[in-house]
Order: C-alpha cells, then sequence, then structure tokens
C-alpha cells in the first residue's frame, strides 16, 4: 500500500522534459498575436455558474455533463471555466469595453470539462483563445481565420490542418430549419443512436454532429441549413469565401459543421487534422452576435476561437521542431573555486543578456560536472578548477562537435564568448 498523493485523473503534468515545447509554442502564438495588434486580456478561472449556463447553453453537453460545479463557502454555485468566451465577454461588458469600440482580445490557460480522459481529451486542458467585438462584416471573420493559418505556418503544421467551414445563418433561418429537420428526424427517428434520439428533441441541430454510422446514413438526405438561408447570411458567407479565396486560404465546406455551443450563428469553423483519431479538432470558433446581449448587453457583432494546447502538443511532438537551447554556458567548478564561479556566472548574466548560464553547485568531480556539461546542450563549458585559481586564468571547452579548449584571462573571457556565440548563431542561421 502507498500513501502517496497523486493527481486527480485527466489533470496533468507538463514535465520540465516537456516545457520547452510548450514555451515554444506559446512563444509563437504570442508573437503571431502581436502581429495582428491583438491584446491580451487575463481572466479568473472560477466564474459564477450561472454565466455559463446562460452563455453555451443549458442543452448542450458542457452544461449538462462537463461542468466542474460546486457551492463555494457562501453556498454560491460556482463553475470552473469549460471555455473561454463566457467569461471573456462577461469581462469586456463589466469593465465597460464594448462602448463605443471595437476590440480584439486574446487570453489563454487551463480550462476544465467532466470527459471521459484519452491522448488529447483530458479534464484540465489548456486553450489559446481569441476574441474579437463590435464588427459585423466578414472581414473580421477572415482575418481570425487568417491568423490562425499563419500560426499553423510558423509552427509548421500548415500541411496537417484543414480548414472545414460552415455557415449556421441567422436565428429566423434556423428556426425554420430546425423545423424542417426536425420534421425529417421524426420520420427516422428509430434509426437514429440513442443521444441523437434525445437531442432531436432538445438540441436537434447537434444531430448533424453525431458520429454513429447509422445516423450518418440518415443525415445523408436530411434537408440542409444551406437551403434555408436568409439573404443577409447568405451575402455574409459568400463575403467570407471571396476573402479566403482572394488570401489564397483554402478550404471545406462542411454543412454539417454546427459546434456545440449555443451561442454560435452565421459563420463557424474548424481546424481539424487526421493525425489525432477521434481528438481531430485543434482550433473551432464562429461567429457569436447574440451573445453579448444573452448576456445582459448592448447586441455586439463578435467572432471568436479556440485552440487547444495539448492536441497541439501532440502534433508538434511528431514533427519535433528544432528548439532552441536553453542554456549556452556551463560553468563547473571545484569547491575551492565554487565561490569565484558563482560571481563569474553573475558578471557573466551581465554582460551576455538573454543567454542561459548555468552553475553548478553542491560537491561533484570536475569530470561529473563537464559529462554533464556535453549533455546538457550547452555550447560552452568553462572551468575554474584549482590550476586555474592560483595562476590566474580561466579554461573554456568548445562542447558539441569540437573538443577544443582554450585558456583565457579572467578579464577577456566574456568578450571572447560574446564573439563566439555571435560566430555561431551566425554559423547556425545560414
Ligand atoms: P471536441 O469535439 O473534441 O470535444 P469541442 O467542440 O468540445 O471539441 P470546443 O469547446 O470548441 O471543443 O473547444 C475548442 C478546442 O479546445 C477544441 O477544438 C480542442 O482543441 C480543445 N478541447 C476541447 N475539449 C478538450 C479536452 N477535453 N481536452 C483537450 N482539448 C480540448
Ligand atoms: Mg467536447
Amino acid at each position: 500500500m502507498s500513501n502517496k498523493i497523486t493527481s486527480i485523473r485527466g489533470m496533468n503534468d507538463v514535465l520540465p522534459e516537456q516545457t520547452p515545447l510548450w514555451q515554444w509554442l506559446e512563444q509563437r502564438a504570442r508573437a503571431v498575436l502581436a502581429a495582428y495588434g491583438y491584446q491580451e486580456i487575463r481572466l479568473p478561472i472560477v466564474e459564477r455558474t450561472e454565466l455559463f449556463a446562460r452563455g453555451i447553453g443549458e442543452v448542450t453537453d458542457i452544461v449538462e455533463k462537463e461542468m466542474y460545479t460546486f457551492a463555494d463557502r457562501n453556498d454560491d454555485s460556482l463553475t470552473l471555466r469549460p471555455e473561454g468566451t463566457a467569461g471573456c465577454v462577461r469581462a469586456a461588458e463589466q469593465h465597460g469595453l464594448l462602448y463605443n469600440q471595437t476590440q480584439r482580445l486574446w487570453y489563454t490557460g487551463p480550462m476544465f470539462r467532466y470527459e471521459r480522459p484519452q491522448a488529447g481529451r483530458s479534464r484540465q486542458f489548456h486553450q489559446i483563445g481569441v476574441e474579437t467585438f463590435g464588427i459585423a462584416t466578414p472581414d473580421i471573420d477572415a482575418e481570425v481565420i487568417l491568423l490562425t493559418a499563419r500560426l499553423w505556418k510558423e509552427l509548421g503544421l500548415s500541411d496537417q490542418v484543414t480548414l472545414e467551414l460552415n455557415t449556421l445563418g441567422d436565428n429566423d433561418d434556423r428556426a425554420r430549419y430546425r423545423e424542417a429537420l426536425v420534421a425529417f428526424l421524426r420520420e427516422h427517428r428509430e434509426r437514429l443512436d440513442e443521444d441523437s434520439q434525445n437531442r432531436l428533441e432538445r438540441n436537434p441541430l447537434r444531430v448533424l454532429d453525431s458520429k454513429d454510422p447509422g445516423t450518418r446514413e440518415v443525415l445523408e438526405n436530411a434537408p440542409r441549413l444551406a437551403d434555408h438561408l436568409g439573404d443577409e447570411a447568405r451575402a455574409h458567407f459568400d463575403g467570407l469565401r471571396a476573402l479566403l479565396d482572394a488570401a489564397g486560404v483554402p478550404y471545406v465546406i462542411n454543412p454539417n459543421l454546427v459546434r456545440g455551443l449555443d451561442y454560435y450563428g452565421r459563420t463557424v469553423f474548424e481546424w481539424t487534422t487526421t493525425a489525432l483519431g477521434a481528438q481531430g479538432t485543434v482550433c473551432a470558433g464562429g461567429r457569436y452576435d447574440g451573445l453579448v446581449q444573452q448576456l445582459g448587453g448592448k447586441p455586439t457583432p463578435a467572432v471568436g476561437f479556440g485552440m487547444g494546447l495539448e492536441r497541439l502538443v501532440l502534433l508538434l511532438e511528431k514533427r519535433r521542431p528544432e528548439l532552441p537551447e536553453p542554456i549556452s554556458i556551463y560553468i563547473t567548478s571545484d569547491q575551492v573555486a565554487r565561490p569565484e564561479a558563482l560571481i563569474l556566472a553573475e558578471k557573466l548574466r551581465s554582460a551576455l543578456p538573454g543567454e542561459g548560464i548555468f552553475v553548478e553547485c553542491g560537491p561533484s568531480q570536475l569530470k561529473k560536472q563537464l559529462k554533464r556539461a556535453r549533455e546538457s546542450g550547452a555550447m560552452f563549458a568553462v572551468i575554474i578548477g584549482e590550476n586555474e585559481v592560483r595562476e590566474g586564468f580561466i579554461s573554456v571547452s568548445v562542447l558539441g562537435d569540437f573538443t577544443e579548449q582554450y585558456k583565457l584571462f579572467k578579464e577577456d573571457l566574456a568578450g571572447w564568448l560574446s564573439l563566439q556565440l555571435k560566430n555561431l548563431k551566425n554559423l547556425n542561421s545560414l
């Protein structure tokens, strides 16, 4: 029997071995978001349960089955956020960010859903989300999609993902379509899977999303939302398609793409991959012009998306991008020279900003320290032993392919390293 405490199922640690890839992904994403002039917003992880019930919709998988909801000590019902849009709308409205102005915002952080954990599906997962407010025209729909397309390029994933696109029309369009769809599905009720039979009465559009082969067969002959679109929703969709065509972003129209959250209308899109089995959607979003009003604000057009970082990390692990080495200079010393090593490292950190400078601490043989230096990925090992202290110089070993060693005066070390690092970086960028 063990009395060790373990993590909660579906809530995973990201270990030091994995964090460089996460950081690399996050840095690239931040750079792309900055390149489009989007601003970061930081939001609480816990919100009132009511926000999600009203925002996402009572009859959705998330609200019905997946939320972590609890009463706090004051008996208020609180929920760990299952997604970021509702909280972002709440904050933007609460702080007057939507008054007479447009906003292009992004956020990142953990989300929580009680689902069956598997590769690419966990109970605490992480998203980067984008929300734009105040722009009703399809140019902004195109921009958020272009932004994601640029990110895939930056991550080297462009050839792994496909853009799926659909329009859900306006409220009236969907209401008319819902009637036609329900009438059709009722005729074939017995051929639908159980989940879809339930959804048929409660949230019929979600039946389109079913993965059940029998249901999919029935759906082949179902009425199409595309045939129930009003002029305005159609023009909006055509406008978006023309912009994507002009920008050279390929897409496939998926008439069954409906999304699991109630707040979407008009544009919906997903970036999908075939490389992750059933967990194939890496990024999903669309237009939600009704949500701000639904949460108590003025009518405000809005478009956004969320992307799952765990799934992107899984794709990147297969691609193995070359990551920058975190340590470039590894300082080894024996116990006698340790004070000198620590002070030298401080000097080098001032002289070489941006370089990772690692100092061995604690007692261990120089030979072992040098072995660890070679394994660390550092470019240089600095050696300060008894001889060096006595004779007033410092040894530097060039690691990697070279096994050269140099003796330098202490005063010359920073300048020498700076020049060598510059040369090596130039070489690598050729
Ligand atoms: P799925 O159909 O895979 O359940 P979803 O439609 O519920 O996804 P969204 O609510 O649109 O997902 O969330 C946006 C993105 O967040 C998804 O495309 C996915 O990349 C990621 N995501 C959603 N749920 C999870 C989860 N439980 N674990 C890991 N990533 C997730
Ligand atoms: Mg889901």
